[in-house]
């Protein structure tokens, strides 16, 4: 049972309204603050430091020098307006500072102040302002009510990316001591023992192990997880929820089922039990760095030849558009696959070659839509054709159930709403700011479901998956309503007891 929070949830009308402006309407809402050991882990001071105004501004300078995108974000922003209706946040709380402009601006009148001439000689006319402590406490309430989705980039006629700028503010705050719990506990988690839980690999091994049994005694097939096997031929790195949380773990069991079918060897690794890298939510490049590394370290350790994602939204941002960098080069992997792949490419391959054997009337229990994840829709691509990202999760769910309906084409695809929980904040210290920023996609659900009796949507993030399991019953629907796509698949392949 979901323990419902203090607050009230917002209602659901016949489509998503813009809200009234409410000032302050979440100026009460921030995460906790990361306690010294948790900051130190990760390389940062322990606590604020005493000139911590001088630090703030160096590090933003040096920021702004390093990153030609971010100084063209701070620099061009014409105030059209295009952007403040865009912002899940926004839209379920209509706070004005959760409109990506004015969020953008928290940064921005700082940069302006220290590193434009107007902004050194007249401030004011130019909305420069000094970074004081009301100012540091504004940057750490609303860089921690987004998500980082990028919605707001792709209307915005600039194309400027809030994402980045809250990304800069959350690193320059970890570089004055100023971090949060939910984000930095848990890189320090990776950092120590390979996945964000903190599970070292006896549980590990053990909890696979049960797994195992429990498919065997459900389909009669001994279908493996293996772990740590050298020579494998794939390295799957997953989100760590998918070992112990619902829905992650049937989304597990599927790609077991599908590597067991397709005949394909593969492992986890103990090392690198992780696809997820928080240090991209903290704008931390040696942070993200150290996480990609582990997955290096095991892949040349285990001796595979191909690696492969779960699913996982931003790992696979992080996955598709920084691994070679961060952690390559990976010349010695088969060079006939990508690197790295995602678990729904491999899957859509096998499909498209006839090496699995579906039923997709196991499914027809089920009345299915999607979620397209925010980092898989702005930030990745899948396949080789442009869009694959939005097409290959939708052809894979087809060919494992005959009921499958989108919800409305505006809060699809390119377009997705974040689920609320992303970017860091999936924390119950920010459980009002997840509930009331998931209600346009909410609301998109509802649509759907008036139309064509949707009983489940399906997800290939963990963190949308956890997000919705929480959010789900504020709405009036149940917390497995959401599942995994891979779950879809798994109940769909067609096992002989000899396969
Ligand atoms: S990136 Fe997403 S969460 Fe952040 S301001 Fe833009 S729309 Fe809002
Ligand atoms: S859409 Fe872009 S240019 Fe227009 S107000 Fe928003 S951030 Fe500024």
């Amino acid at each position: 049972m979901v323990k419902k929070a203090d607050f009230e949830a917002p209602v659901l009308g016949d489509y998503t309204e813009v809200p009234a402006v409410t000032p302050g309407a979440m100026q009460h809402s921030q995460p906790y603050v990361a306690k010294p050991a948790h900051n130190e882990a990760l390389g940062y001071p322990g606590e604020l430091v005493d000139n911590w105004q001088e630090v703030a501004v160096n590090k933003l300078g040096e920021l702004v020098k390093g990153s030609r995108a971010l100084r063209v974000y701070l620099d061009s922003c014409v105030k059209c307006g295009a952007c403040t209706d865009k912002c899940h946040y926004f839209l379920g709380t209509g706070d004005p500072n959760n409109m990506p402009v004015a969020r953008q601006d928290l940064l921005r009148s700082v940069y302006r102040r220290h590193y434009t001439v107007a902004g050194k000689y007249l401030p004011k006319l130019v909305g420069a302002k000094d970074l004081d402590e009301e100012m540091l406490d504004n940057w750490y309430k609303y860089f921690h009510q987004c998500s980082q989705c990028r919605r707001c980039s792709v209307y915005c006629p600039y194309g400027i990316d809030t994402a980045e700028v809250s990304m800069a503010a959350r690193e320059i705050m970890d570089t004055i001591g100023k971090g949060q719990k939910y984000c930095n506990e848990i890189i320090g988690k990776v950092h120590k023992l390979g996945n964000n839980l903190g599970l070292p690999e006896p549980a590990l091994a053990d909890t696979l192990e049960g797994l195992e049994e429990d498919v065997e005694e459900e389909i009669n097939v001994a279908v493996k997880f293996p772990l740590d096997v050298k020579g494998a031929e794939v390295l799957l790195v997953t989100p760590s929820a998918d070992f112990f949380a619902e829905p992650h773990i049937d989304g597990l069991i599927g790609y077991a089922k599908v590597f067991h079918q397709a005949g394909i060897s593969w492992t986890l690794s103990s090392h690198a039990s992780e696809a997820a890298n928080f240090g991209l939510f903290i704008g931390s490049v040696d942070n993200m760095q150290k996480v990609a590394m582990r997955i290096r370290e095991a892949a040349l350790e285990l001796g595979v030849k191909r690696i492969v994602f779960g699913e996982c939204g931003h790992a696979w941002r992080v996955g598709y558009s920084f691994l070679n960098t961060l952690a390559g080069p990976f010349d010695f992997l088969d060079s006939n696959y990508p690197v790295p792949q995602h678990i729904v490419e491999v899957t859509h391959d096998l499909i498209e070659q006839g090496r699995l054997k579906m039923d997709a009337s196991a499914n027809d229990d089920k009345r299915v839509t999607f979620h397209d994840s925010c980092n898989v829709a702005r930030a990745s691509r899948m396949g080789a054709k442009s869009g694959g990202q939005f097409s290959l999760p939708r052809d894979v769910i087809k060919a494992s159930c005959n009921h499958f309906f989108d919800m409305p084409a505006d809060t699809i695809g390119e377009a997705t709403f974040c689920c609320g929980g992303g970017g860091g904040l999936l924390t119950d210290d920010l459980v009002e700011l997840r509930v009331k920023g998931a209600k346009p996609r909410m609301q998109a659900l509802k649509d759907v479901h008036e139309q064509h009796r949707i009983t489940h949507m399906a997800a290939i993030c963990a963190i949308c998956k956890s997000q919705f399991s929480k959010v789900l019953p504020y709405y009036g629907f149940e917390m497995d309503q959401i599942i995994s796509v891979h779950q879809l698949v798994g109940d769909a392949l067609v096992f002989n007891s000899d396969s």
